[in-house]
């Protein structure tokens, strides 16, 4: 696995696969990888001639309150993950090495990326769009490849990338989960034993809530109730709600066979947790999202 760490090496080593026209398969992260990582990397590994994984906390999707300074930063066994999942090419710049003093352009999307996250995490997807769409320009991928983890991320780079002419082939793999249902996160390690006990009612009651509204509840008191019952078990809920899918409109019903985002963030103490279910993901494929990104969520 080569590891690069500047610009200049990325883009001369692009430039060495002009000749012969590769497949570039592409993984952005911030690091601190686990099995939900791993499984990017396995699958894009089949899909293109050579993959890059990138490692790189980027500080413009941070807010001030946020935690940046404390995000967890494991390169050593990242190096590891990296290379039992095959990858060709690491890119790990520093800070400074992908913002100069003086950068001053920003990429926005504005409508995906403005309810759920975005009304509490003020510039954070302008962050994201601004650093992918310089990794795009860097790397140059056919193919990258998010979780459904972050689904509004997923979504929004969607949208950048069909609004830009960017020409990449955006998809999104399934959450993966810990087998009690809790979707792996870098920040499921700052959750105490009680808290971590407590986490996977979070997927559950999403998961719950998707099953009334799939079966015709009504949307504002299923969603009320499903607030409340988060909040009785001990999480802080941030905000649980539900757009339409791909505009990411607010519904006023939800209608049986249309695509729909049911999305919350909680707290477990000073850990914010995010968790996702798409109700009625067949819809999706209809209107041109590959179809194994948005398998339905079981609930018991
Ligand atoms: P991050 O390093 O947290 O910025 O995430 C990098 C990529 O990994 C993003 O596309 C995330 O959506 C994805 N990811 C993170 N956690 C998971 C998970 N549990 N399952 C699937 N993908 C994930």
């Amino acid at each position: 696995m080569k590891i690069l760490r500047t610009r200049n090496e990325l883009q001369h080593w692009r430039a060495g696969l002009e000749a012969t026209r590769p497949t570039v398969g592409f993984v952005p992260t911030m690091g601190a990888l686990h099995r939900g990582h791993a499984e990017l990397l396995r699958r894009i590994r089949p899909r293109c001639d050579v993959s890059v994984l990138s490692i790189f906390v980027n500080p413009t999707q941070f807010g001030p309150s946020e935690d940046l300074a404390k995000y967890p930063r494991t390169f050593e066994r990242d190096l590891e993950l990296a290379c039992a999942q095959g990858v060709d090419v690491l890119f790990a710049p520093a800070p400074e090495e992908m913002y100069s003093s003086a950068h001053s352009t920003f990429v926005e999307e504005t409508q995906v990326s403005r309810p759920l996250c975005g009304q509490f995490r003020p510039g954070h997807f302008r962050g994201v769009t601004t650093v992918v769409l310089k990794l795009f320009n860097l790397v140059r991928p056919k193919l990258a490849l998010f979780g459904m983890k972050d689904a509004q991320q997923f979504f929004v780079l969607h949208q950048m990338n069909r609004d830009l002419d960017l020409r990449v082939s955006v998809e999104a793999i399934p959450t993966v989960r810990e087998p009690d249902g809790l979707a792996l996160s870098s920040r499921n390690a700052y959750l105490s034993a009680d808290h971590r006990e407590l986490a996977p009612r979070f997927y559950k009651t999403l998961a719950e809530t998707s099953t009334r509204l799939r079966a015709g509840a009504p949307l504002s008191a299923t969603l009320e109730a499903g607030r409340q019952a988060l909040e009785a078990c001990g999480f802080t809920v941030q905000y649980l709600d539900c757009v339409e899918l791909p505009t990411f409109n607010s519904p006023n019903v939800v209608l049986p066979g249309c695509p729909y985002l049911l999305a919350a963030a909680v707290y477990l103490g000073a850990t914010r947790l995010i968790d996702n279910v798409i109700v009625n993901p067949a819809a999706l494929t209809a209107i041109g999202y590959s179809a194994p990104s948005f398998e339905p969520a079981e609930s018991s």
